[in-house]
């Protein structure tokens, strides 16, 4: 095998792009900007353009339905369990689903661009 012919070397794997937000060219953490979820317009450090990648709002209705289904499970074992005063229940319940959709939905971008990236999709194209 020749030195050099794989050209995903350097690159990261869809699991840890998705979870440190990596750019899926270079490796580096510059996928995100300064909002939470949002992507940067383009990679810092290689010049990746993130934006021709359109994930649009897929990964949001599966976050909904498991992190909604996965907190409705855990509120109802622990009001079963436990049966704590309602206030635990909204300090508990309210910023663990904000997070857990947070992070999820960075997650999920982050996945689906890199999930992209190396499989060349993209929009629509007509060749010539
Ligand atoms: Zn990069």
């Amino acid at each position: 095998m020749p030195e050099g012919s794989s050209n995903t070397e350097g690159q990261p794997g869809i699991v840890s792009a998705a979870l440190f937000g990596l750019c899926p060219e270079c490796g580096a953490r510059t996928l995100f900007a300064g909002s939470v979820a949002q992507f940067a317009e383009r990679c810092r450090v290689c010049g990746l353009e993130f934006r021709g990648f359109n994930v649009g709002d897929g990964p949001a209705a599966f976050l909904t339905l498991i992190i909604g289904a996965l907190i409705t499970g855990l509120a109802l074992w622990l009001e079963v369990a436990v049966h704590p005063p309602f206030w635990v229940h909204v300090l508990l319940w309210v910023p663990l689903t904000t997070g857990a959709v947070v992070w999820g939905l960075r997650a999920g971008k982050a996945a689906l661009l890199a999930a992209e990236f190396q499989r060349n999709a993209g929009e629509g194209r007509v060749k010539e």
